[in-house]
């Protein structure tokens, strides 16, 4: 039987006994044995009643079993969904009941808070712990190591993401098996992935970054990974001379640059560091081509589309953009109003096209007609500009622009002058109700070493750089901005603190 996704990332790898998984403390899992342990969450899966189409909502710590339980999905037709492990009760009941799961997997200290709510939608309940052992372990023993592969053509969905929730309500993206695997051709093929490739993976697997970029693109080339439970900076440093590349969050980055042992030596096997999810600083990317001779490559995505644009791998890697659209995608800067394109170099909404583009809102009709046009453009809600030549840079999110006065203010643009400020660890800039101009930004400060910045310094160097209607109108500081677990800076969460502070 035919299955796109399968035939392309696990059946070809199925009857290796070379090492697929790198585990911590010398463990080792092969291919067939990933394969064999895929094909027996298949049958546990399948035993369960789950037909093709039907979702396994998953929440559980990083294993290898977890990711074994994806490409059980996979080969079983069933639709991923897996789920960030912070998520609580009360989250995962909106989330469960969203997706109408019929199986929900759940770490087993959670089974008992879990269980009302998977009977409540008479969803089967499965355990699978850190450590691999858990009910789902229990079930699987017994199955058989082989399964056959059920029929998934390119247009079947394959996996439910939901989006962070970083602007709103979560959303669950419909993702095709189309739409994964040709984004993972496209980034292997740029990023110049082979099976020689060793991948540092130490992002979670509930998000597009981790489970889609940096599992599927090595699953493509068939390589090998490293699989970390997560982000410990004494083990990447201990892994890092065996690996040849890392795919991380711009924390990861500057955590290692404030490590005396991260140097040049460390890192003369590595040929890749990318960074995405968030923003990465031109000061971290230039401290870091200093300390190790390396370019960091930036890339572009989001869990709608997986990812959209990519720095080269060979021509010149730009701070402060996300560089190209990949090959086969198309992306367009438009006027928020019109819709209409806008001349080169002007800010505007990005939009895209091509068949990493997700099939729609699960369940939400209505948010997918107003963000994927008819024409298949998805409005990304997120605001950037293509310079003169074609490298194109965020700008920030449509609705963190801020609106004073009848002009656009760009948070962003402030934040840069704010961050390069004595005593300024970071920053965000937020636009809180005006009476007389309907917004106003104000800056809210991280001190660094904890003393209180001089803001009457800090605003004096701004009046300097920036046009008056840009300059914030308060100041405060905060100990550490509001992040969700993707590292993404909550800018809602600031602006209901600080809402009242214009
Ligand atoms: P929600 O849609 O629920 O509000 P979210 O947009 O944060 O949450 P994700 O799909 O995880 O959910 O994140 C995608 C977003 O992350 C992009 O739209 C963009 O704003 C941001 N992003 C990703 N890569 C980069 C990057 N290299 N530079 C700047 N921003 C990035
Ligand atoms: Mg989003």
């Amino acid at each position: 039987m035919s299955n796109t996704l399968h035939d392309a990332l696990f059946a070809p790898h199925a009857d290796r006994s070379d090492t697929f998984l790198h585990l911590p403390e010398g463990g080792a899992l092969s291919h067939a044995d990933f394969a064999a342990m895929a094909a027996r969450f298949a049958h546990v899966l399948t035993d369960a009643g789950l037909d093709p189409g039907e979702r396994v909502a998953v929440q559980v710590e990083k294993s290898p079993q977890a990711l074994a339980l994806y490409a059980a999905a996979v080969q079983a037709g069933v639709i991923f969904l897996p789920l960030n492990t912070a998520y609580t009760t009360d989250e995962l009941q909106y989330f469960v009941e969203n997706s109408g799961a019929k199986m929900l997997v759940c770490d087993p200290g959670r089974a008992d808070d879990l269980g009302p709510l998977a009977k409540a939608q008479s969803a089967t309940l499965h355990t699978l712990g850190a450590d691999g052992t858990g009910t789902l372990a229990d079930a699987a023993a017994s199955k058989p190591d082989r399964y056959d592969t059920v029929q998934r053509g390119p247009d079947d969905l394959a996996a439910f993401l939901y989006t962070s929730g970083t602007t709103g309500r979560s959303k669950g993206a419909m993702l095709s098996h189309a739409n994964l695997l040709s984004n993972a051709q496209a980034l292997k093929d740029l990023w110049r992935f082979t099976e020689d490739d060793v991948l540092l993976h130490a992002l979670p697997i509930f998000h597009t970054h981790g489970l889609f970029v940096a599992s599927n693109v090595t699953l493509l080339a068939g390589g090998s990974m490293i699989f970390l439970p997560k982000f410990d900076q004494d083990t990447i440093i201990a892994e890092l001379p065996r690996a040849t590349s890392l795919m991380g969050v711009p924390t990861f980055y500057t955590r290692l640059l404030d490590d005396d042992r991260f140097d040049r030596d460390l890192v003369s096997n590595m040929r890749l560091f990318t960074s995405g999810s968030a923003p990465l600083l031109a000061e971290t990317h230039r401290r870091f081509e200093e300390r190790t001779g390396h370019r960091i490559l930036e890339r572009y995505g989001m869990t709608e589309t997986n990812m959209n644009t990519s720095n080269p791998y060979d021509g010149e890697r730009r701070a402060g953009t996300v560089g190209f659209p990949l090959p086969g995608v198309e992306l367009k800067i438009t006027d928020p109003d019109t819709g209409d394109t806008l001349p080169q170099g002007e800010v505007g909404l990005i939009e895209v096209r091509g068949p990493n583009v997700f099939q729609g809102y699960w369940q939400m009709p209505e948010k997918t007609a107003a963000e994927l046009r008819d024409d298949g453009f998805f409005i990304t809600g997120d605001l950037g500009q293509i310079d003169k030549d074609g490298y194109v840079s965020i700008v920030g999110r449509d609705k963190d622009l801020i609106i004073s006065g009848g002009y656009n203010i760009y948070p962003k643009e402030i934040e840069v002058v704010l961050d390069a400020q004595p005593g300024v660890l970071e920053s965000a800039v937020i636009g809180v109700p005006h009476d007389d101009f309907g917004e106003t930004p104000i800056a809210v400060l991280v001190p660094e070493n904890g003393a209180a910045p001089d803001t009457d310094a800090i605003a004096a160097a701004v009046g300097e750089k920036l046009a008056r209607y840009k300059h914030p109108s308060g100041y405060r500081t905060i100990d550490a901005l509001p992040r969700n677990t993707m590292g993404k800076v909550q800018k809602n969460v600031l602006r209901d603190r600080f809402g009242d502070a214009g």
